[in-house]
């Protein structure tokens, strides 16, 4: 694509020049008086190079804006229209709109509601169930303490510039990548060069520091969107809502902006409950909160949002998967860090070859990408609008082994909608270190192995005279030392006789002697290995899975007469709102009351359905469900024998009354296909009974 649009912008700079050289020997045989056919061929020729240029232009705009298939819907139209459909049947509505509603916070009306359901009910299937994950419910409001543990307290923050005069406020990076977008696709005079500089600052957008995105936005001269006013320099604003718990206003708190962290501080009480055995995985669904700058692509970035995550805790030397050849011979779209940083596009790499390489660093990180990507294909995300990419060395956080966005393309571009991370051993021990428990796992020796161990007794006795009330402090943090620090320690007490020591629970220095502990190495038998375990850590943005999925299930085709444009969503069974629709054909009492007895047969099967009994051309009520993506309906028109409609193909089976019930219930659950059905009934063909269809 880049590649295309490079050589189109080549093109179009050599056909200018051609254009300006052409009208400037059209001007030189003007002034020389030439004769007219002579000047009449020459501007014949620079008209024929005008249109030229014009028609590398009309690539080249094509290429930019990126219309999908070349077809002259734009994103934005597209978008529009889903948009509009999903509003006016209240998939979603803006919160509290009788007010005017609030930036980013938005309800789920009925459909939006049973989607999200759906979505939830099959991620604990495909996860919970499938891996007898332990999942926990944990709250919102979370006591700061858990969040300077976590480091959300310190480093929870986006860079953010202020308009200079009117102090509105913008998210750094959004504003640098509107820039390029924006050059990118609307200025068609660019260079290849500039065009190639600009996409590379946006590969690497991710991956800048403050001072580096400030100085972009000072380069490109970027100023306040509405106002052209000039901006701060970036710095950075916590995303966190805080709260205090309690009337006192004495006991800070949050609302939590992940959920993970409630399961990490309830780690040692889940080991136990899972029989002291590693691996295990516990998971969560709840609320996440995060106080976003600005606001902006609708549906998608959000102040408030379902997170559903799952803490994989694992063995650090051991981290393959008994499952992974179940998926290692899935092939998809990744995008890994090399072919990022080198201008490249995603490939299709097989999971297998992609950990085998090393690509991905490990088995269960791998096994996890893969059910990630069966996960979402099910619900219905395209697998071409699909890709697993890598995060950039700045993009992760230190301690993070590895890391892979599942990135879903929808008309805003390529949106993170899972986050995959090899979180090493960082959580666990941030939770040990402030709480003072131990957040460990141990490995049984089957026999007892003889180790040299650092052993650290401190001198209960000396260390009260000398610290008194803080003797506890000093003693833990003494016992906490890491091997090399206790040497380093041993080292210093033989040659000075006393040190500087740091005890962070007090936050400040205090000076050990020799006489205040003894520190040696010893031959000890060991019966366990006791260990911090690694987390790997899938985290799906449930909203943002759910908004792409509209955009991937969304179509439009026109109504039978040809006079209208009836609006489709292709939800698959699994994730549609409604599952099924009946439908009296004329209002009868007696096909009144097939539906209803129809009805009650669907109710028992629990299959969510609508009867629709008022008088409304048939026609009509199949577009009014279409719109809501429901798969099947169900038309009665005698009262032995129904129709069965599927939404797509508009195919109609006859079956008797008494079946209708159980056949829509086998193929909403997946246990048959539409097209064994279809081969099973006898058809019909809809004359009166789809007038409008
Ligand atoms: P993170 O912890 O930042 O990796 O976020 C985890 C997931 O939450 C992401 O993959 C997104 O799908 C989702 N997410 C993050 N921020 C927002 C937001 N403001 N609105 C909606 N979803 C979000």
């Amino acid at each position: 694509m880049a590649s295309s649009e490079d050589s189109l912008r080549r093109a179009l700079a050599d056909k200018q020049s051609a254009v300006e050289a052409q009208a400037n020997s059209v001007r030189a045989l003007k002034a020389a008086g030439a004769p007219k056919p002579d000047v009449e061929t020459a501007i014949e020729a620079l008209n024929a190079l005008k249109l030229q240029k014009a028609s590398i232009e009309k690539d080249l705009q094509a290429a930019v804006t990126g219309a999908a298939d070349g077809s002259a819907v734009s994103r934005e139209a597209f978008r529009q229209a889903v948009l509009n459909t999903l509003e006016r049947r209240l998939f979603y509505i803006l919160s509290f709109k009788i007010y005017r509603g609030v930036a980013g916070l938005y309800d789920y009306g009925p459909p939006g509601c049973a989607v999200r359901s759906n979505v939830l009910a099959f991620w604990r299937q495909h996860f919970v169930l499938e891996e007898n994950m332990l999942e926990v419910h944990c709250p919102s409001v979370t006591p700061e303490i858990v969040l300077k543990a976590s480091g959300h307290v310190d480093k929870f923050t986006d860079l953010m510039v202020k308009d200079e005069k009117t102090g509105t406020c913008f998210r750094a990076d959004h504003l640098l990548k509107d820039f390029c977008n924006e050059k990118l696709q609307k200025d068609l005079t660019i260079s290849a060069e500039t065009a190639a500089e600009l996409r590379h600052v946006l590969a690497t957008l991710d991956d800048l520091s403050s001072d580096e995105l400030g100085a972009k936005i000072r380069k490109y001269g970027i100023t306040a969107p509405d106002t052209r006013n000039p901006l701060s320099d970036p710095y950075p604003f916590n995303l966190m809502f805080q709260t205090s718990i309690g009337p006192s206003g004495l006991s800070p708190g949050y609302m939590r902006p992940e959920t993970a962290q409630g399961i990490f501080v309830n780690f040692k009480d889940l080991y136990y409950y899972n029989g002291n055995k590693l691996p295990f995985a516990a998971a969560q669904i709840g609320e996440a909160f995060r106080n976003e700058i600005s606001p902006r692509q609708g549906l998608l970035r959000v102040r408030e949002f379902t997170l559903a995550e799952i803490e994989h805790f694992v063995d650090p030397e051991d981290k393959s998967h008994p499952k992974f050849s179940e998926v290692a011979n899935l092939e998809f779209l990744m995008f890994p860090r090399k072919e990022q940083t080198s201008g490249q596009s995603a490939k299709i790499i097989r999971l297998g070859e992609a950990v085998a390489e090393g690509i991905v660093n490990n088995e269960t990180l791998g096994y996890f990408i893969g059910r990630v990507y069966l996960f979402l294909t099910r619900l219905g995300i395209h697998e071409n609008h699909l890709r697993f990419r890598q995060h950039l060395a700045n993009e992760m956080a230190h301690y993070a082994a590895d890391c892979w966005d599942a990135e879903i393309e929808s008309s805003y571009g390529w949106i993170e909608c899972v986050g995959i991370a090899d979180r090493s051993a960082y959580d666990l021990r941030a939770h040990s270190e402030k709480s003072g428990v131990a957040l460990v796992a141990a490995e049984k020796f089957s026999e007892p192995r003889e180790v040299e161990k650092l052993v650290v007794i401190p001198v209960k006795k000396e260390l009260g005279l000398a610290f008194k009330g803080s003797q506890k402090n000093v003693v833990e943090a003494l016992e906490a030392m890491k091997e090399e620090e206790a040497l380093e320690m041993k080292a210093n007490l033989e040659t000075k006789g006393e040190v500087e020591f740091y005890v962070c629970t007090l936050e400040k220095n205090i000076t050990i002697k020799k006489s205040m502990v003894t520190i040696s190495k010893e031959k000890k038998k060991e019966h366990q290995r006791v260990f911090t375990p690694s987390v790997i850590e899938p985290s799906f943005g449930i909203g943002r899975i759910i908004y792409c999925l509209y955009e991937h299930s969304y179509y439009m085709r026109p109504s039978k007469a040809g006079d209208e444009q009836l609006n489709v969503f292709r939800f698959p069974p699994l994730v549609a709102p409604i599952k099924c629709t009946v439908f009296p054909l004329v209002q009868n009492q007696q096909y009144e009351n097939v539906a209803k007895d129809i009805s009650k047969s669907l109710t028992a099967a629990g299959i969510s359905h609508k009867i629709d009994i008022t008088g409304t051309s048939i026609g009509k009520r199949y577009a009014r469900t279409d719109e809501l993506g429901v798969p099947f309906a169900i038309t009665v028109d005698s009262t032995t024998s129904v129709t069965i409609r599927e939404r797509d193909s508009k195919d109609q089976i006859r079956v008797d009354v008494e079946e209708a019930a159980a056949i829509v219930k086998e193929v909403t659950e997946g246990r048959r296909t539409w097209e064994d059905v279809w081969s099973s009934f006898p058809h019909h063909s809809s004359v009166s009974a789809d007038a409008d269809d």
